[in-house]
């Protein structure tokens, strides 16, 4: 049985472990390590301090499948829709380009649940608080070194993180990687953003009526929602949560600054666009440095294969692009490599 280690619990680590256990049922022992303290990456769903009020998704929103991947990824957008985990859009999005060919759903349980529906399919050993700081090759196997904690050994890495935290690792992974993939690791490039969350009582209703709205006219601020409606989901009678997302060139701005130092300045924009806006019981405020990816790794297969024997893998969306499907395709190509390998 070969013992497979994916680092990283997001969309990408979780698909790609759901398969791979689909594929090869107990010829594998997955195991799943996230430095977080939950599952979800870039698909988190926080919860508020006060359980009186709804969680609320700080990064991704929605899903938006295209007619070519609702085709070419119908099995798993069947499996999500058939559970409830997903549903179709049908709440009011002021300012969404209706793009032809394409469909939207959400989330009626926050966009974490689709991560954890595939972890808990895949049957594998999942483990939070892990950072990896090295990977050591020692014979046919890998050493990984985390922050706190002995190293462990595995047959075989799949590394699903950004791929700017890839080229942070020490240990053999840089010297392995050839002139010509490091230079096409080293030309990705993420956008960054801050996310807000704002937690209010049950009894807050607002003045608008729209569900999200993506806003153009304020540098700070690019798109709002409100989670119960966006969800379109029987919150029982917990308060709203509203969600907020800083734009791309307000993000490039501020990056290297502290979330606790920004969140004034959102807040204070945030009031110029809903001035009527009720006092939140609570707020939380996310920094992402690596956000979406705006150049992915060029001409790739959605994966990198490091080295073949023991395997090591480099998958997420810097191979493809920051969307579901983008994730769906890398996990897809990470599979094909490691079971070529396996
Ligand atoms: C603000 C925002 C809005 C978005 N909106 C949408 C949207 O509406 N629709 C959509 O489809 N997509 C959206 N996206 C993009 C989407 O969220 C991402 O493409 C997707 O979640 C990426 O998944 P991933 O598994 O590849 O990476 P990640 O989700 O980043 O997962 C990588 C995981 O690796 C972990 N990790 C990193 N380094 C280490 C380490 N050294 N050791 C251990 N663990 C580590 C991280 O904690 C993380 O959990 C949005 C993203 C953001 C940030």
């Amino acid at each position: 049985m070969s013992r497979v280690l994916i680092v990283g619990a997001g969309l990408t680590g979780s698909v790609c472990a759901c398969l791979l256990r689909r594929e090869l049922q107990s010829k594998v022992q997955i195991v799943v390590w996230d430095k977080a303290r939950g599952s979800g990456g870039r698909m988190s769903t926080s919860r508020p301090p006060d359980p009186s009020s709804l969680s609320a998704d700080l990064g991704a929103q929605y899903i938006t499948a295209t007619a070519a991947y609702a085709k070419s990824h119908s099995s798993l957008y069947s499996e999500l829709l058939s559970s409830g985990l997903l549903q179709p859009l049908v709440a009011p999005v002021e300012g969404l380009k209706d793009k032809v060919d394409s469909e939207n759903f959400v989330t009626p349980h926050g966009m974490s649940s689709v991560v954890k529906h595939f972890l808990s399919q895949s049957g594998a050993d999942l483990f939070f608080e892990r950072h990896v700081t090295g990977l050591y090759r020692r014979g046919a196997s890998w050493e990984v070194e985390r922050t706190a904690g002995a190293s462990e050994m595995f047959d075989a890495v799949v590394l699903t993180m950004p791929v700017p935290q890839i080229l942070q690792l020490q240990g053999d992974v840089g010297q392995l990687l050839s002139v010509q993939q490091r230079e096409l690791l080293q030309d990705v490039v993420y956008s960054s953003r801050f996310a807000l969350a704002l937690f209010f009582s049950p009894d807050v209703v607002f003045s608008f009526s729209w569900a999200a709205r993506y806003v153009s006219d304020n540098d700070c601020i690019r798109y709002v929602a409100v989670e119960t409606r966006k969800r379109n989901a029987d919150c029982l009678g917990l308060g709203p949560s509203l969600v907020v997302h800083t734009s791309v060139q307000f993000g490039a701005q501020h990056v290297e600054r502290d979330k606790d130092d920004v969140q004034p300045i959102i807040l204070q924009e945030l009031h110029k666009l809903l001035p009527d806006l009720p006092q939140p019981m609570s707020i939380k405020c996310q920094k992402w440095r690596y956000s979406q990816v705006l150049t992915a790794v060029r001409d790739s297969p959605g994966h990198m294969t490091v080295l073949e024997q023991p395997p090591l893998v480099c998958a997420g969306d810097s191979f493809t692009h920051s969307n579901f499907d983008g994730c769906v395709e890398s996990a897809l190509s990470a599979l094909r490599a490691l079971k070529a390998s396996l």
